[in-house]
């Protein structure tokens, strides 16, 4: 299916960055070049004491807030954790699942499949983030690990929802390391991902933005952005700055 059929999605990955003071001061500057016309979807996805200050300021706006992770569980005694309906209530649209660097710390495939499920029971829109490391790649493996996340991580996801989840498709190698995977490589694994979620989902499976990230930045967005499966990007170091995040956002091709 043509990418004109799904939406195009620019979201940011604020990380451990900003508080909420710097939160009010980015969402102004950003307010001020907000594109009026047609556009792509912008989420920005911020530490969760950044939430209310960034809702505020883009309410009526055409940009969602996010938050960067979640519990899976409704309620209960799990101490600095946050709930998916705690984030709805706060105005968040969108939840960061999977990072890499969640991963890292000790996510498995069967945690980010639960806060998956919880997410889209509360409404909201899961980014799930699948991507392999330097050595997955280097011993010939990354279809096979890519395969695993995107199938452990969506299971239990009923056919009519897997138009509400976005994938992000972020080689570990290019998170935050200035080198991004071309955009050859880039298509590759995307149409790849995008086979994976048609044999499980069938058609609906094209609606699903594929988003790409890993040093995403204005200079190379149009080139990614014109393949036919990156359907956008999930953008780190390049959404601290307003101006550099929406120019990302003119990366894609005319309609
Ligand atoms: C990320 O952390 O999701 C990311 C893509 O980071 P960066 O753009 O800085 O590589």
């Amino acid at each position: 299916m043509n990418r004109k059929y799904r939406k195009t999605v620019i979201a940011g990955n604020w990380k451990m960055n900003k508080t909420p003071s710097e939160t009010k001061e980015f969402m102004t500057q950003l307010k001020a070049i907000l594109p009026k016309g047609r556009w792509c979807d912008v989420a920005l996805c911020v530490p969760a004491v950044c939430i209310p200050a960034a809702v505020r300021a883009m309410r009526e706006t055409r940009v969602g807030i996010g938050a960067e992770n979640c519990n899976a569980n409704a309620s209960g005694a799990y101490t600095g954790e946050i709930a998916t309906n705690m984030l709805v209530d706060a105005g968040c649209k969108y939840v960061i699942i999977g990072h890499s660097e969640r991963r890292a710390m000790g996510e498995t495939d069967a945690d980010v499949n639960a806060k998956v499920l919880a997410a889209l029971n509360a409404g909201l829109t899961p980014i799930m983030c699948c991507g392999e490391s330097l050595e997955q790649r280097q011993s010939g493996i990354t279809t096979e690990w890519i395969t695993m996340q995107i199938k452990l991580g969506l299971a239990g996801v009923p056919e009519d929802k897997i138009r509400k989840v976005i994938i992000a498709y972020e080689p570990i190698w290019a998170i935050g390391t200035g080198k991004t995977a071309t955009a050859e490589q880039a298509q590759e694994i995307h149409a790849y991902i995008r086979t994976i979620l048609r044999e499980k989902f069938g058609a609906a499976a094209d609606e699903t933005p594929i988003l790409y990230g890993g040093s995403c930045k204005p200079s190379n967005a149009p080139e990614l952005f014109a393949k036919e499966d990156v359907d956008g990007g999930l953008i780190g170091g390049a959404a601290l700055k307003a101006a550099d995040f929406l120019a990302i956002g003119k990366g894609f091709p005319q309609k």
